[in-house]
């Protein structure tokens, strides 16, 4: 899997919508369709449409991920489809626990979109309950790559 902000900007608005609705993007290295591997790309975080260009989040940038709570919440998206590299986890990890510190919520706060009843998705395939242990510091890096890919076989990708 490839991409990066533009590449997913350029989806989006092929949808009709204003841009890319995400407000990070993590790369994975992989930033172009021919999946040439750039080493220091990857782990990447770029700020997505809504930023105004700039990485830090700000309170009227509602973006566009989730239906019906796009206002209430922040988009995070990690470049892939069922496999995640370190750097991308680990960066993950990092950005996510200082967003929760900025806005003083609980790590229980973060959700992927198959959590939301209301949305009929998979992703973003990695299981939940074990991402936000290991953002509690309570499970390795290698543990939750081992359970992605236990939780991947489960799934029925389309
Ligand atoms: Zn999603």
């Amino acid at each position: 899997m490839f991409g990066d902000v533009l590449i997913i900007d350029t989806w989006h608005r092929q949808r009709g919508w204003s841009g890319i609705g995400y407000h990070y993007v993590i790369l994975n290295g992989k930033p172009y369709r021919d999946g040439r591997y750039i080493d220091f790309l990857d782990g990447q975080i770029q700020p997505g449409h809504s930023l105004n260009a700039d990485p830090i989040f700000q309170d009227f940038e509602v973006g566009a991920h989730v239906a019906g709570r796009n206002a209430s919440s922040l988009g995070v998206c990690l470049i892939g489809t069922v496999e995640f590299t370190d750097a991308q986890l680990l960066t993950s990890r990092r950005l996510i626990l200082s967003l929760l510190r900025r806005f003083n919520l609980p790590i229980d706060a973060v959700k992927g979109h198959t959590e939301d009843p209301n949305a009929n998705k998979t992703c973003p395939n990695i299981p939940m309950d074990y991402y936000r242990q290991f953002l509690k510091d309570n499970g390795t890096l290698h543990e939750l790559q081992q359970h992605i890919e236990q939780h991947v076989k489960t799934l029925r990708l389309g």
